[in-house]
């Protein structure tokens, strides 16, 4: 996890916990789907699926652009997905600010942007990137209680440019295409988010569900849990020592002859005590304090 400037950057191992910690102050009940277009895998400068730009880089320069040239007060989206599968959260607008993200569309809505061009004959997404999202979308659901489907995670090319809901993508009403009329190698259609990504989130939110759950022992960590009780009796077995070791023999003497104010011995065991307990009476012994 790092932060730099206006965001922070995390692994997707990172993103569930971090989001379980955030108080979310504000009712959300919609997430928005989004590709930035520009920036996009050639701006990011891919070279053997790795961008050779730095990722603050390119998440400062999209704030730039929003808040210069667009005259936004913030970054527009609250985070953004980039193409390794980091997670960008922008700092200057928290899940607790409205975001700016679909026109007359923001209340009450998440904007989540992911780096590339997925219009036809543009970025084909990696593999890295496409498990954040899911990742991400089904954490959000779990953490926001979020219904998995279509009227709750929409894509901006859902909408018309004054945010009328289409019954789907609708070239020429649509406001956009965004994210892409070949995002998923499917496209941005309402039946392909129901074939593809709708699923792929429940499927992510059935197993981060299975992941909190207590599961009982199975056989390997049953046997392993047994080798290490034994490896703790038998250490326990070792610090006992069944002779007195040479160099306490003085003190044990010592100590044998003495008596309580009641007249019976002060030491009953002197055989098969710990280590500790020799080095003890010897220390204390030298110490001449009996
Ligand atoms: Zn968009």
């Amino acid at each position: 996890m790092k932060q730099q400037g206006h965001f922070l950057l995390m692994n997707r191992s990172e993103f569930r916990d971090w989001l379980q910690k955030q108080k979310i102050t504000r009712s959300i009940n919609k997430l928005q789907v989004h590709h930035t277009a520009s920036p996009n895998y050639a701006t990011r400068k891919m070279k053997n699926g790795v961008a050779q730009q730095d990722p603050f880089t390119c998440l400062e320069g999209m704030r730039n652009y929003h808040v210069y040239t667009n005259k936004w007060r913030a970054t527009g989206q609250n985070m953004t997905i980039m193409e390794d599968g980091r997670v960008a959260i922008s700092l200057d607008r928290d899940l607790n600010q409205t975001p700016a993200g679909i026109t007359n569309q923001n209340h009450g809505s998440i904007c989540i942007e992911i780096i590339g061009n997925f219009d036809k004959n543009n970025d084909v997404m990696t593999n890295e990137q496409q498990q954040s999202i899911v990742h991400v979308y089904a954490c959000l659901c779990e953490k926001l209680s979020i219904p998995v489907n279509t009227s709750h995670i929409v894509y901006h090319a859902w909408f018309t440019s004054s945010g009328i809901r289409l019954s789907d993508y609708t070239p020429g009403k649509s406001s956009k295409t965004c994210p892409g009329t070949n995002i998923w190698g499917q496209g941005n259609t309402v039946a392909t988010a129901n074939k593809g990504f709708i699923p792929a989130i429940k499927q992510e939110l059935e197993r981060l569900k299975n992941e909190t759950v207590d599961q009982p022992m199975t056989a390997n960590e049953k046997k392993a849990f047994e080798e290490l009780k034994e490896q703790v009796a038998s250490l326990n077995r070792k610090s006992i020592m069944q002779d007195i070791p040479d160099y306490a023999q003085p003190a044990i003497d010592a100590l044998s002859k003495m008596k309580d104010k009641n007249g019976n011995p002060v030491l009953n065991t002197i055989n098969g005590r710990s280590k500790d307990f020799y080095d003890i009476i010897t220390v204390l012994f030298r110490a001449g304090l009996f």
